[in-house]
């Protein structure tokens, strides 16, 4: 069975095609830019030999429709293409960032499930909209396919009201649905999952704290397989600092800032999303930049990584706390799967909570899931390549019964 997943936003679409019978991907690529005179798509495939070959095709890209289209194109084409006829295609699964209180789970789209995306527009107004868009072009492009919604809130829809409501009036949740919803939800759930098959127990019986730093990042406390708690709020921008996302702060910063600095609604907007986390404290976004400033002897950089891996290792405290007893931390995404320098100093003086890292292992550079924790920790301490574009797949899948 092949299945297609899209990931749509405001000017782009991600796309990624997978053959599930052979669990592998047999293409994926980027149009970006949608709109703009410099649109570029990107599209990498395998050749029948299993080589990755990448064609960039430079050349202005209307809007989403002629993006996907494009992209399905190569994706038959006689000289490259990965399929014979787009009716190889058995489903496509959208990513959708918000799915409110609607949606615990992934889901077959209908009017209904449109209308109630719609609805959660309100919640996510950068998403939602691009996510739509992705859907609408995809019902016209693959009228016979199946279409489903894999929702980034979901595997968060249990978290217990005491985890979710703010302590603020009770109107603000019951009249506006303002709550912590949690984000990264397909990524929590996928290294869940491949943490209970690496550690041969039922995931059902296994407590986790799950660690996603990529360029955004968060937490989760998984309990038996269910989401307890998260660091992510009603959006993406609570909880852990962030490449650009200040992550928590004190929400009065806002309202001096705004009285104070004259600051607008736009410039706190940008501030919170653009100007804050690793790149306001020090300069620099990119986790391999600030780590390779901190070594040339940058006290900012430094400083950058010391607040990033405080507060990891806060809610590695908290979430112990939350769950009592704790199996395994996991460890996903791209600085998570790749800097052992930002693993250490998170787990750094855990071992009152019986978490130890073993320095050679943690060092070790092999790709796959790996286990990283000294024997003497009581707790496991893993690394896990997430795939999100998988998990997407898997969850068509299931949902369409395949
Ligand atoms: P996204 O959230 O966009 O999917 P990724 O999961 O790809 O992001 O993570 C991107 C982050 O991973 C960047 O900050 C990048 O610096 C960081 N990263 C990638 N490789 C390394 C590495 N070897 N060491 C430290 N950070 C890394």
């Amino acid at each position: 069975m092949k299945i297609l997943v899209i990931n749509s936003g405001s000017s782009s679409i991600k796309y990624e095609l997978f053959d599930m019978d052979q669990r592998r991907a047999l293409s994926s690529g980027l149009a970006e830019k949608i709109g703009e005179p410099s649109s570029i798509l990107t599209h990498q495939y395998l050749t029948a030999r299993g080589d990755k070959k990448k064609i960039v095709e430079k050349a202005e890209i209307t809007n989403h429709y002629q993006g996907l289209q494009r992209s399905v194109d190569l994706l038959m084409d006689p000289r490259h293409g990965v399929i014979g006829h787009r009716s190889e295609i058995a489903a496509v699964g959208h990513r959708v960032v918000h799915g409110g209180e609607f949606f615990q789970a992934s889901t077959r789209i209908d009017d209904r499930v449109m209308a109630a995306i719609r609805q959660c527009i309100a919640l996510a107004p950068l998403h939602n909209p691009a996510n739509l868009m992705g859907i609408e072009v995809a019902c016209k492009i693959f009228p016979k396919a199946a279409q489903v919604a894999v929702f980034d809130t979901a595997f968060h829809q249990s978290l217990p009201n005491y985890a979710y409501l703010y302590a603020i009036p009770v109107e603000l949740y019951e009249k506006h649905k303002i709550r912590r919803y949690g984000f990264h939800g397909t990524s929590h759930a996928f290294v869940a999952e491949a943490a209970a098959a690496f550690l041969s127990r039922p995931l059902t019986q296994l407590n986790l704290i799950t660690i996603h730093l990529g360029n955004g990042a968060s937490m989760c406390a998984v309990r038996g397989g269910k989401s307890v708690d998260t660091s992510m709020g009603l959006t993406p921008l609570a909880g852990l600092p962030m490449g650009t996302r200040c992550g928590d702060i004190d929400p009065s910063i806002l309202l001096i800032l705004a009285d104070r600095v004259n600051m607008s609604f736009g410039d706190l907007d940008k501030m919170l999303n653009k100007k804050s986390g690793l790149l306001g404290l020090c300069g620099v976004n990119d986790m391999r930049e600030v780590i390779r400033k901190k070594q040339a002897g940058d006290k900012q950089a430094k400083i950058a990584l010391e607040v990033y891996t405080y507060q990891v290792k806060k809610y590695i405290g908290a979430y112990c706390a939350c769950l009592g007893h704790v199996d395994a931390l996991v460890f996903t995404a791209g600085i998570g799967e790749n800097s052992p320098v930002v693993r250490e100093l998170c787990c750094r003086n855990l071992q009152a909570l019986g978490i130890e890292i073993d320095d050679e292992k943690n060092h070790d550079s092999a790709d796959g899931i790996r286990q990283i924790s000294s024997r003497n920790s009581k707790v496991k301490v893993l690394v896990i390549p997430t795939n999100e574009e998988l998990r997407i797949a898997q969850e068509t899948q299931r949902v369409i019964g395949g």
